[in-house]
């Protein structure tokens, strides 16, 4: 995360922009790790909500014939599990490249001010800081050892809007059907409230246990895309934490660069977001999904097969 706010001009060399080779994050070996007392500070900023963070895995590796790990390995192919554990992520690894680890505590976040505490401490106290919503990451970037974790599972409340302008639009925008969403909110929570309940379409994502402001934050392609565009082409506001701590809103006319930064430029790169409010549609009058399996009966049949489709 990079800070907002003024910047000295700087001859510009790419070697300027890099971290000092001496740069580190503090460990938990070091003697800069936060005292009991410091911890207990943030917690007590957080109202309670800061946790040990558990790393269901270990039990994998410790036992794997027991009842428990069995029961792990069953429940690691249900996303919703894996969403409720602030120490697993959906995809648990990528060979070659990272696996998945835990934080050694995460704020699980309720609001703006929880996130604010979590930020302010990490720089505070030079703690790597990794958040984490739907923890659907390919990359990896919402886990990270020795790591303090901003979880904004917790953080589901929906609002609905009959004509939303982002604030300081009035001039510029008209009223427009919206939803505001809570960071950690995934999108069958968003498809349940806008469409089952309301009636309305929402640009989201395929995969229904994603984090909304992780797809968003990525650009964030559905079935729609074609007609209703990106998801993050429909952001018409966001609520973010910058790294100095500040809750902003960035919206068209207020902090237009962040705005635009969010729109695509990947998730925890200019800070966290709380929440987002996006632009909602009429449904459309069909649609539905075809799914079959064709089992060719020899290699010509399955040539013949690629042929025609
Ligand atoms: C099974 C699967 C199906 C997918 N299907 C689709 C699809 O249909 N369409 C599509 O476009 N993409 C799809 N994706 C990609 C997905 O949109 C991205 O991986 C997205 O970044 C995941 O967001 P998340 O919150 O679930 O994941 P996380 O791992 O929690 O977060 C992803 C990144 O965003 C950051 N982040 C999360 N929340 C915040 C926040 N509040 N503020 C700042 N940064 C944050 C994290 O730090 C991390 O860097 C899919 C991925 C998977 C694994």
């Amino acid at each position: 995360m990079s800070a907002i706010g003024s910047a000295t001009l700087l001859p510009f060399s790419p070697r300027s922009l890099w971290p000092s080779k001496s740069f580190r994050r503090c460990h938990p070996s070091d003697a800069t790790w936060p005292s009991q007392q410091d911890w207990k500070r943030l917690n007590d900023a957080v109202e309670g909500n800061l946790i040990p963070v558990n790393f269901p895995l270990s039990r994998l590796k410790a036992d794997p014939g027991s009842v428990a790990a069995k029961r792990l390995a069953k429940d690691l192919r249900n996303p919703f599990y894996i969403g409720d554990q602030p120490g697993l992520t959906q995809t648990l690894g990528w060979v070659d490249a990272w696996a998945t680890q835990p934080s050694v505590y995460a704020v699980a976040a309720r609001n703006a001010q929880d996130i604010a505490a979590a930020v302010n401490f990490a720089r505070e106290h030079n703690l790597r800081l990794v958040v984490k919503g739907g923890g659907h990451s390919y990359q990896g970037t919402s886990n990270a050892p020795d790591s303090l974790l901003i979880w904004t599972r917790h953080m589901h409340d929906i609002a609905l809007h009959v004509g939303f302008v982002p604030g300081g639009c009035e001039h510029s925008m008209q009223p427009q059907p919206a939803v505001t969403l809570g960071a950690g909110t995934i999108w069958m929570q968003a498809y349940q409230a806008v469409t089952t309940q309301s009636a309305k379409y929402v640009q989201g994502g395929g995969c229904t246990t994603v984090g909304v402001a992780g797809l968003i934050q990525s650009g964030g392609f559905g079935s729609f895309s074609k007609h209703y565009g990106l998801a993050a082409g429909n952001l018409l506001e966001a609520e973010i934490v910058t790294a100095d701590g500040k809750i902003r809103v960035a919206n068209a006319s207020t902090n237009p660069d962040l705005f635009w930064a969010l729109k695509g430029g990947g998730g925890g790169s200019f800070g966290v977001v709380s929440r987002v409010t996006v632009r909602l549609h009429e449904l459309p009058q069909f649609f539905g999904v075809t799914n079959f399996t064709i089992k060719a009966a020899s290699d010509d049949a399955y040539r013949g097969l690629i042929r025609e489709l």
